[in-house]
This record gives structure tokens, sequence and C-alpha cells, in this order.
């Protein structure tokens, strides 16, 4: 189905508030596997909006529109006049309606005799259409209807509206879709948006059931994969049929795969690290340059993370890395602090320390300054050490300072990930 969000509103036009409640019905409505064709924004005027009404029923094609604003009692209110105009029929009192508001009124005016006699406007509704309660307010919501158009009608304030949208829009939704739909989220790493969006070009071209959608998130990039079928089972196998199938094209990028519950954090990189070294029981040590305890940090986010992280130390100039770390004066005067060999000696000072399994370090150039075009800004070493065996990795990351240091640390849990994992198979 074809769905057009209409944000109603002239302080949306002037910038006074943002137009949060396009987002999120555009998020809620791709996760019921929707298509919302275009967003529009526009102001309390009648004519402009029986203009977006008819651009989009008869230019776009669209099945169904939703609004949102314009549902009070004042003349600038115009959503259901519009949307009743445009169905060409006619504005009647909904006494159930009436009766409801009239008792909210009376709750927070002190009396029935002051209910403002504008707000039975809020009450008038089409008799074709189908009227939608407001448990967080006075204006109601309402579908209206003629042959297969529709338009949706919502309150502005977004806390009205979403408690509608969740208690009431929601199962008529999903009832109108004749079918159930289920979201799988698929999180990688190291792969930028474009790159990815090149080697799914085949998949996201195609897509019918389920289908595939591509978010950038700050670090990282997410696809959500959406299946319609009659049954749990059935949307079930549909994902996971093209979940491996996105797996053999670009398995070795993706660090997780999960419901709505992994959807709207930046990042799961942490969570999934801490969590696999609590399962394996195994220990480790962090000894920090660039990343100025980013990765520490990021391990502690975990709850229970003690029982196998011993220690994080931040080893920023070279007599720390010296005094602190055991790294020898001379690999520093000969490699310099940025450097494999460095980055190796930092990993295996910090495990032996208090003898833990891993030991993980980061010696980088983080920027503006202090690269050169052997060294540039973004170059990062990574040692780790893992029972008794030293290697290290190279990486350039792009960005400002702050962005270098972040994406360091990420990757450093991601090294930590993908060893875990190919010692866990052995
Ligand atoms: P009311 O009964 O309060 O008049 P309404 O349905 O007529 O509700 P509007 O008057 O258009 O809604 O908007 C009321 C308030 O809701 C706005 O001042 C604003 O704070 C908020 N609002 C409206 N539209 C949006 C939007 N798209 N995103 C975020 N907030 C919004």
């Amino acid at each position: 189905m074809n769905v057009e969000i209409i944000s109603v509103g002239t302080e949306l036009l002037l910038g006074d508030i943002l137009n949060t409640n396009a987002q999120y019905l555009s998020k809620e409505l791709a996760n019921l596997g929707f298509n919302v064709y275009k967003q529009v924004t526009v102001g309390d005027n009648i004519e402009r909006l029986l203009n977006c009404f008819r651009e989009a029923f008869e230019v776009s094609d669209v099945d169904m529109v939703i609004t949102t604003g314009g549902l009070g009692p004042t003349a600038d209110d115009i959503t259901k006049e519009a949307a009743t105009k445009y169905f060409g029929q006619e504005l009647i009192l909904d006494e159930n309606s009436w009766q409801e508001i009239r008792e909210k009124c009376a709750k927070f005016s002190g009396g029935a005799d002051k209910i403002p006699e504008n707000n039975i406007r809020q009450a008038m509704f089409p008799k074709e259409a189908d009227v939608i309660r407001n448990d967080n307010g006075t204006a109601p919501g309402a579908l209206f209807k003629k042959g297969s158009k529709k338009i949706l009608v919502l309150p502005g304030p977004p806390r009205e509206m979403k408690l509608m949208f969740i208690e009431q829009v929601l199962p008529m939704l999903q009832g109108n879709s004749n079918s159930i739909l289920i979201s799988k989220y698929i999180r990688f790493f190291g792969i930028g948006e474009s790159a990815l969006e090149i080697k799914l070009k085949n998949i996201l071209e195609e897509q019918t059931n389920p289908t595939v959608a591509l978010y950038a998130k700050d670090l990282e990039v997410m696809v959500r994969v959406t299946a319609a079928a009659n049954s749990e089972a059935d949307c079930e196998k549909l994902l996971c049929d093209k979940i491996k199938e996105i797996s053999n094209i670009c398995g070795e990028y993706i660090y997780l795969i999960g419901d709505d519950s992994i959807s709207s954090s930046q990042t799961e990189m942490d969570k999934v690290v801490a969590e696999l070294l609590v399962k394996n029981n195994t220990t480790i040590s962090v000894a920090e340059s660039c990343t100025g305890g980013l990765v520490t940090a990021n391990l502690i986010n975990y709850p229970g993370i003690s029982k196998v992280l011993f220690e994080g130390c931040v080893t920023y100039s070279n007599e720390a890395k010296i005094k602190r770390l055991g790294v020898k004066k001379e690999i520093l005067e000969e490699y310099g602090a940025v450097s494999s060999q460095t980055a190796e000696e930092m990993a295996i000072g910090v495990a032996k320390s208090f003898n833990s399994e891993i030991g993980v370090s980061t010696t980088g150039i983080a920027g503006p300054d202090g690269g050169t075009s052997e060294k540039p800004v973004g170059l990062v070493y990574f040692g780790i050490y893992y029972k008794g065996k030293t290697f290290s990795i190279k990486k350039i990351f792009s960005g400002d300072r702050r962005k270098v240091r972040e994406r360091a640390a990420m990757e450093a849990l991601n090294q930590v990930r993908i060893l875990l994992l190919k010692n866990e198979k052995q």
C-alpha cells in the first residue's frame, strides 16, 4: 500500500516546531511494510491542503493519506473540512464524540456550562467516516473513506497522535494488510552505506516480499528486512531465506541479527562484545593511547563486565607506555609510538600485568595535526594479544578527531569480537 504523510500546521513551515510526527509515522509505517511514498508539510490553508489531496490521489496515485494536525476547535483548524470537501461529503454532529468532548472539557474547565461553543467543531464528522477516540486530548481522529481512497486524520500534539496510532490505528492497519508482518534487523560494521548498497543492488532493486531497506547509523549500517505472510512461520521462512541471501553476499560485515529491540541504537557492538567475553569467560585488559579510554568505557556500558575486564589504562605518553606497559624504549625510538611494533608491545604489556587472556591496544594519530605522508591523520594500529600470541592490525579512518577516536574504539571492539568468534569455532 502506498501512503503519503501530510503534516498540517503553519508553525511547521515557520520552523517553530520540529516535525517529529512525520518521522514517527514514517518509521512505524515502514515497520508495517507500507510504502511511504511522500511526506508533505502544508500550512493551515484549506485550498492548499485540498491541492495536496488532489496531488496525492490523482497524480501520485497513493492509496491512503495520513494527516496530523489541524483538528482543533478554531477556524484555522481545517483538516477535517478539507477531507470532507475533497470527498464531497458533509460534516454532521457525531453525538458520541460530542458527549465525550463535553465530559473532558467539563473536567478541566469546571462545569459543562463553561465549554467553549466552538468545541463542537471537534465532534463534526461525515457519516461515512470512522471516528477514532482521543484518549490523551479532546480532538478525535477519523478515517475518511471514498471508494478505495482513504484519508486518516490524526491530531497534531505528538502524545495524542502516538497513543491514538498505537492503540487504535495500528491494529486497524494490521487488519487492513490482511497478513502478518515481521521485521528483522541486520547490523553491519566495517562497510559504509554506499558500498553496502552496491553489494546489495540486485536485492534492493528486485525486492517485493520481503522488503529490504538500508539505514545509515553514526558509525555503522543497518538493514531492515520485512516479510508479509499469512502465518508467523511463513514470515520467518521468508526472512530466513532473505537473510541467508544477504549473508552470502556480505556476511563478513554482519555482527548482529535480531528483532526490533536492536534497531534504534547507534551501535550494539559494545553489548555484543561484552556478552561474548562474559559468555566465554574470557578475561581482557585494555591499553589505550589515541582512543583515550573509549574502548574500556564501551565495555563498561555492560553490567556484569567486571567478571572479565581486569583493567583499562590510558597510556598516552611514551613514558607511560614504557613505565606502565613495559614497551621497550628502542622500539619507540626505532618505529615510533604509532606503529605495529608499539601496538603489539602495549597489548602484551597490559595482558601480562594482570594475566588476562586478551590484551588489546590502540595507538594512532587522531589529528587534526601530527600526520605525515607515511603516517597520515586517521592511522591507527591495534595490538591484540591472545593466550601467548600477538598480532597487529592497521586501519586508516576518516573524519575529525572525535570521529577517528570513536571509529577506532569500535574497531578495537570489533577485532575482539572476531578473535572470540574464531576461537569459539576451533
Ligand atoms: P489541538 O487540538 O491541540 O489544536 P491539532 O490536532 O489541531 O490539536 P495542531 O493545532 O496542528 O494540532 O498542533 C498542536 C500542537 O501539536 C502544535 O503546536 C505542536 O506543538 C504539535 N505538533 C503539531 N504537528 C506536529 C508535528 N508534525 N510534529 C511535532 N509536533 C507537532
